[in-house]
């Protein structure tokens, strides 16, 4: 276990996980005889299914996550600019591929990487895009399907954050379908030992600021999708770019990019060697997915959260703070409700995973519920916020614009629907 993980939070910031706030209703509960306060930041206890390392590993994540980079977010947001030191940084606390186990990652489980996740979301949904295409893409590809070789070459530098990773799947003609790419690799004809790998990436999370880029292609002389690790320090001049893609309309604080490869030279044992088909992209995915659906957790919390205080500070009709008004407390009962609920969900996912117990299924249904529910509250309480959500003071038209595309990236809810019918019927629908 990586040591910086146990490091002790902030008892402000312990707050949230751990102690019930003691508010009038802890008060009213005690009289009324109840053993347990209810706790609007934690209403159904989630905290009491993690382990004392979990908290641990949570407390750091959120002290990190609030100390550091919501001290970064707006300027980040405003002007399309990551801070690739973010990937170190996160790197020195053990919160990269951390449920990996060795070459320095922290061998935590897959519920407290969810936990990271989730404060990395509180506070922008493209810092956690950052981190989940280092961890549950990049770092988890190598880790599932990489040689022996190609691990103790890559995965203790990418968990430092000295080398950063992405993952080239989507291509400018096939996003949802990625099995007709058009990516090529073909045997070099000069370099003997060489793949020469050609075609076009987009909407690559970290592709412009990558040193190493996991590369999905289909092997020209099997028609079979393969895995290549693409070095950029090892590419000639022309035969790779990465530009970005920029004027972005939500995950500003995240850099976005294309890989381009025109006979990019790749060395034989770059490829993975066993995996064939989506199988290889799609693990990966659902790593990812999981951590999404802790991840829009967190952000929609941190909506609940602003809303709430607008809410009591904000005094209208008669000097009555907004949060008296019935309508108003709808809208926060409603998004702490799914917020509870889905939290709940995605920890009993991650346990089952950890148990070897999961199925695709399973991450389908809470990264599409979550979003969902993510996107749908946090546009609701918007709305508490009046003229003011105009200002992005507030933070919350940022959670809305990036929820908006954390719903609609890496499986949208359309196709995760089309996954569970097809477990529920039996029956594949027409696509
Ligand atoms: C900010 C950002 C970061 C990204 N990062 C990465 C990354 O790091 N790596 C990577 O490989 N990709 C990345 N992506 C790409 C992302 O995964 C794709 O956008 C996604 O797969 C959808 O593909 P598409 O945009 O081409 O949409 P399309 O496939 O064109 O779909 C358009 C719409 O049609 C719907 N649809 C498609 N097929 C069906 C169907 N059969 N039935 C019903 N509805 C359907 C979809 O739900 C969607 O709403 C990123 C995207 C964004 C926006």
């Amino acid at each position: 276990m990586h040591r910086s993980m146990f490091r002790a939070a902030p008892r402000h910031l312990q707050s949230a996980t751990r102690l019930p706030v003691a508010t009038g209703s802890s008060r009213n509960a005690s009289v009324r005889g109840y053993a347990t306060a209810f706790n609007w930041e934690d209403p159904l206890v989630a905290s009491d299914l993690y382990t004392e390392e979990e908290l641990a590993i949570q407390d750091t994540a959120r002290q990190y996550c609030q100390e550091r980079l919501l001290p970064r977010v707006l300027d980040a947001y405003r002007n399309e600019n990551y801070d690739r030191k973010i990937l170190e940084e996160m790197g020195e606390l053990g919160l990269l591929g951390s449920s990996i186990e060795g070459y320095g990652c922290a061998g935590a489980s897959t519920v407290a990487s969810g936990l990271i996740t989730k404060e990395v979301e509180r506070v922008d949904s493209g810092y956690r895009s950052g981190m989940s295409v280092q961890s549950s893409l990049a770092m988890t590809g190598i880790y599932e399907f990489g040689t022996q070789e190609q691990k103790d070459r890559f995965l203790p530098d990418l968990a430092k954050g000295k080398l950063s990773g992405c993952f080239g799947l989507t291509e400018p003609n096939h996003g949802s379908d990625p099995g007709s790419m058009e990516t090529v690799a073909r045997e070099h004809p000069i370099k003997k030992g060489y793949y020469s790998l050609s075609g076009a990436k987009t909407w690559i999370t970290n592709s412009p600021i990558s040193d190493l880029m996991l590369v999905w292609a289909k092997l020209e002389s099997t028609g079979k999708i393969r895995g290549f690790l693409v070095e950029r320090s090892r590419c000639p001049p022309g035969t790779l770019e990465t530009p970005p893609l920029k004027n972005k309309s939500a995950l500003r604080a995240s850099i976005t990019g294309m890989i381009q490869m025109d006979d990019c030279p790749v060395p034989k044992e770059n490829m993975f060697p066993d995996v064939e088909g989506l199988k290889g992209p799609f693990t990966c995915l659902n790593s990812a997915r999981l951590g999404i659906a802790f991840g829009s957790m967190g952000a929609l919390e941190d909506c609940l959260s602003r809303a709430r205080t607008y809410a009591l500070e904000r005094k209208q009709f008669k000097g009555n703070p907004l949060a008296k008004y019935q309508l108003i407390q709808k809208k926060l009962a409603d998004a702490a409700t799914d917020a509870a609920y889905g939290t709940l969900a995605a920890t009993q996912v991650a346990r089952l995973k950890d148990q070897g117990k999961h199925s695709p299924e399973m991450i389908s249904m809470v990264k599409r519920q979550n979003c969902d529910r993510a996107l749908h509250n946090s546009r609701v309480l918007q709305e508490i916020f009046g003229g003011n959500a105009a200002s992005d003071e507030y933070h919350i038209g940022r959670h809305v614009a990036n929820l908006f595309v954390v719903q609609t990236y890496e499986g949208q809810s359309d196709i995760h629907s089309l996954i569970l019918g097809r477990a529920i019927t039996g029956v594949q629908a027409f696509v």
